[in-house]
């Protein structure tokens, strides 16, 4: 593992399932074991598929500053949900303009970035340093 620390099939699925764009995982195994491990996804907890630890002791260059859309920021006073702004506004920088699919999705939530009243409390919660404040700034001056 490049953290140090194997994640668990849980949290192997939880880190797939929250990359930028992923909707599914095909899993790949050889025995009843491997589907059980893998299947327990349906019922986990949140704390089972919590894989912030896990990163957040990788080679700190690695990570520090980026969001990994681990959601350990929440709760967020303004009912942001700080992972999916992050997630849709890097994958808007990737373009030259930000695609009409991902404008849609941003205007689905039921807050965006402009309600951050920069309490910044997300940011005392997050593992890898990541400086939420400014990225809602950076979001509201992008989607708007
Ligand atoms: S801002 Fe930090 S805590 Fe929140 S989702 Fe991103 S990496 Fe996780
Ligand atoms: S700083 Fe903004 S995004 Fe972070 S918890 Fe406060 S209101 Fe929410």
């Amino acid at each position: 593992s490049p953290f140090g620390v194997a994640l668990t099939p849980v949290q192997c699925l939880h880190y797939a399932l929250t990359r930028p764009a992923v909707a599914s995982v095909m899993v790949g195994y050889d025995t009843p074991d491997h589907v059980a491990a893998a299947v327990a996804y349906e019922s986990a907890s949140e704390e089972e598929k919590d894989y912030a630890t896990v990163l957040a002791g990788a080679p700190h260059h690695a990570y520090a500053g980026q969001c990994t859309y681990c959601g350990h920021c929440a709760p967020c006073p303004a009912s942001i949900d700080i992972a999916m702004v992050n997630k849709l506004y890097d994958l808007a920088v990737m373009q030259n303009e930000v695609p009409a699919s991902l404008r849609a999705h941003y205007n689905g939530l039921s807050a965006g970035a402009a309600n951050c009243i920069g309490c910044g409390s997300c940011e005392t919660r997050c593992p890898f340093g990541v400086h939420v404040v400014e990225r809602m700034e950076q979001a509201k001056a992008l989607f708007s």
